[in-house]
């Protein structure tokens, strides 16, 4: 069983289960454990594909990464954090992909991930030009509760985009690609690597290539906005001044309560991000649940209700 390339992967549940659960002799997964039916996608050193475990008939996507491709582009280190990040993050929350197994061969590593069947938010919003309220406030949610949860296990995305949260049978969120993902070992303190895409990309990021829990809230700021306007907030590093100056208007219509939403997310100072403060602020996790956007919307059933259909 071949760990040379520096990671050793193993089933992240128990032994046991995994070992009544598949065919190798070794207890570990293998390919020959699951059909690969087809390919849902492709990334920049990756493949996705939908995928049946053949002792269960449960299905899965199994992404699999070319470790030759890793190592010429020295990307080692990006899945590593992606599998930590998803180790870390465990089967704890319904809106975060979950990796039930990860396995390699001599040529591959294979991360079976929870299947999320509708694709990409981002080609929704593509499609429809843009949500209704009532879609921009129950995805919005969504993403809230899971940043909620992901980040008091110490982990920040710092790639959240609407190509990152995809949708599950349900038409529910599920956020993926912890590739650039970071696991905070104390306190909350800022990181300092410059990731992330542009047109998300926080002010701190840009002037101190810094970023913290608070910028997957700069973050959120902006997809909520891309989710009604149709468009980006900023068009990225082209936009530069205007995101340190905090420059951009909202089109007529804009509903009126996002648009607070939006002023109170996209901040200049990161500590007074809503969502961000620390407890017992105003700019808590508990004030952004309580923002007037959010009034009608059911925490406690948030990822059991029907989701509204998507237009
Ligand atoms: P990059 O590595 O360049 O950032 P990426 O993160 O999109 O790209 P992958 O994670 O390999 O790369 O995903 C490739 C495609 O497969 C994605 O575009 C997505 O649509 C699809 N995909 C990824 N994970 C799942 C999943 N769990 N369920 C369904 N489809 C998925």
């Amino acid at each position: 069983y071949p760990e040379d390339d520096g990671m050793p992967l193993r089933p992240p549940a128990s032994r046991g289960q995994s070992k009544s659960r598949n065919s190798s002799v070794t207890g570990r997964m293998t390919v020959d454990d699951f059909e690969f039916m087809e390919e849902l996608g492709q990334g920049s050193y990756s493949t996705v594909w939908h995928c049946r475990l053949l002792a269960t008939g449960q299905e899965y996507a199994i992404k699999r990464i070319d470790k030759a491709h890793l190592k010429r582009h020295q990307k080692e280190q990006t899945a590593l954090a992606e599998k930590n990040t998803l180790v870390r993050l465990g089967s704890g929350h319904p809106g975060i992909v979950r990796l039930h197994w990860t396995f390699q061969d001599e040529w591959s590593l294979f991360f079976v991930l929870d299947l999320a069947r509708n694709g990409e938010l981002q080609t929704r919003i593509s499609r429809m030009g843009s949500l209704s309220i009532e879609c921009v406030r129950y995805y919005a949610a969504q993403i809230v509760d899971a940043l909620g949860y992901m980040h008091s296990k110490g982990v920040i995305h710092r790639d959240l985009k609407p190509e990152n949260l995809l949708l599950d049978d349900a038409f529910r969120i599920k956020i993926t690609d912890f590739g650039t993902g970071k696991l905070l070992d104390s306190g909350g303190e800022p990181t300092k690597t410059f990731v992330g895409t542009a047109q998300y990309v926080s002010p701190e990021l840009l002037e101190h290539n810094e970023s913290s829990k608070s910028s997957d809230f700069w973050a959120l700021g902006c997809i909520i906005y891309q989710m009604i306007a149709g468009r980006f907030v900023f068009r990225g590093l082209a936009d530069w001044q205007k995101i340190k100056q905090l420059e951009y208007d909202f089109p007529e219509g804009f509903d009126e309560q996002a648009q607070d939403l939006v002023r109170k997310l996209l901040v200049r100072d990161p500590d007074q991000r809503l969502g961000a403060g620390p407890s017992g602020s105003p700019y808590d996790m508990k004030a952004l649940r309580s923002h007037p956007f959010f009034a009608s919307i059911n925490w406690r059933n948030l990822w059991s209700g029907p989701a509204p259909p998507l237009e």
